[in-house]
Parts: structure tokens; C-alpha cells; sequence
């Protein structure tokens, strides 16, 4: 491979990270944002400079064909990464299908990737308003970047889902409304609604601050009828 990529870990069989497939899931390093909510923030950083782990991903993979119907790039942040698109080349050329996992911080990577990717699971932290999205990446302005990705992504016609962790510290059930709102208008169809597992620092969100948003049925009915698909992953 001509560029190497920094993976942090990877995880052998998956059923829930690429929708109705059996996937393995590689774990780029580096992460621009800083999440409060973040379970890998392990990840953040970008730690080694070898291919120790791709490489032995890559052997695991030859014998993988027929058992996993796919790959996917998550993180992190994988397009981080100057290496991630002749890695995706690497593993499709053995026959996979390719999902990617991303919060879309930086379009113009995006764009290349795009066309060599099947699904792409689309991250969104916050409303669409400056303030909030960027208290909910950790104090980082990039949410035209998001909001450019976005666009990209649905333009490409490549199959993908929009979620959002509902982190009680940061969004309001109001703010999901106008989530929906702001991913109706960009001919999102696809939304899920995840739970937020409280953190090791988080000494406030009780269970019933991060059930809230599942249990307010005004809210997931109106989730229902904006999307051809939605659900909750709780
Ligand atoms: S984008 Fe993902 S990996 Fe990066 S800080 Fe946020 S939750 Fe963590």
C-alpha cells in the first residue's frame, strides 16, 4: 500500500455496524474533534506510525471472503487519513463492500471517498447553529465543513443514514425537532436516534435525563413521518 494508514484497533464480526451486513470494523486513529460524550477518546490522538495492525487486517481478510460481506472505516475520525483511500481501495479490491463511519469535518477528502464507499453511516452532533455544534465537537468551528459534507453525501446517491447521540448535556428534545427539520431540507431520509451512555467524567446525566428523548412520543412519531426511515438504538 503507497500510504499508510494509523489504525487504533480493529473488531473481527459486527452485525450492528453496517446495516444488514456482516461486517469487520477497522479503527483509524486521529480525531480533529473532542466529543464530550466520546467512548473513543482512546482515538483521538494519532499515536503510531506503523502498519503493523492494517497489515495483519489485511491477512485475517483473505480468509474472510464468504464469510463477512463487508469493511467498514470508523474511528476516530477516518478521514483524518491521507492513506484511507488506497486502504478502502485495498479491501474492495478483495471483493468487500466498503461502509465508513464519519462526521463529515472534512469535504474535500470526502468527496474522493465518496465514490469508492457503498454506505456511510453520517454523524450529526447538533443543530445546524454555529454555538451548538461547536460546544458539541469540543470548541471546534466546523460546522460548514459538516454542512458541505452533508450536501456531498446526499448528492452522491451513495445509501446512507444520519444519527445523533442524544447527549442530555448538550441537545434538547427542541433540538432534535430542529435536527429533523434541518436533514428534511437537505433530502436526508434516513435517521436514527442514539442513546448516550454517560461517560466516565459525566457525573450528572441520570437515566432518566438520557431516556427522556426515546420516551417523548410527540417527538417520535413527528421522527416517523419526516423520514421514509427512522428508529431508535437505545
Ligand atoms: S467524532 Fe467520534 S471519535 Fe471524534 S471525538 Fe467525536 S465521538 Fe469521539
Amino acid at each position: 500500500m503507497n500510504n499508510p494508514i494509523k489504525v487504533g484497533g480493529v473488531e473481527t464480526f459486527s452485525t450492528v455496524d453496517f446495516p444488514d451486513k456482516i461486517a469487520a470494523v477497522v479503527f483509524m486513529q486521529g480525531c480533529p474533534w473532542q466529543c464530550p460524550f466520546c467512548h473513543n477518546a482512546f482515538l483521538q490522538k494519532t499515536l503510531t506510525e506503523d502498519n503493523f495492525i492494517w497489515d495483519n487486517f489485511i491477512k485475517f481478510l483473505q480468509n474472510r471472503r464468504g464469510i463477512l460481506d463487508g469493511v467498514v472505516f470508523s474511528g476516530g475520525e477516518p478521514l483524518m487519513q491521507n492513506g484511507l483511500a488506497s486502504a478502502i481501495k485495498e479491501v474492495k479490491n478483495m471483493g468487500f463492500l466498503i461502509g465508513l463511519h464519519t462526521g463529515g469535518y472534512r469535504p474535500k477528502h470526502f468527496v474522493d471517498i465518496l465514490s469508492l464507499v457503498d454506505w456511510v453511516g453520517f454523524d450529526i452532533k447538533a443543530p445546524f447553529v454555529e454555538e451548538k455544534y461547536k460546544k458539541a465537537i469540543g470548541g471546534i468551528s466546523h460546522l460548514k465543513e459538516v454542512q458541505e459534507s452533508l450536501a456531498l453525501l446526499v448528492k452522491s446517491k451513495v445509501d446512507f443514514e444520519c444519527r445523533t447521540t442524544c447527549d442530555p448535556r448538550l441537545l434538547t428534545i427542541d433540538d432534535i425537532y430542529n435536527i429533523a427539520d434541518e436533514l428534511k431540507t437537505y433530502g436526508v431520509k434516513k435517521y436514527f436516534l442514539q442513546k448516550y451512555r454517560p461517560v466516565a467524567n459525566d457525573k450528572i446525566s441520570t437515566d432518566e435525563d438520557c431516556d427522556k428523548f426515546f420516551l417523548d412520543k410527540n417527538l417520535i412519531a413527528y421522527l416517523q413521518q419526516t423520514f421514509q426511515i427512522f428508529d431508535v438504538r437505545r
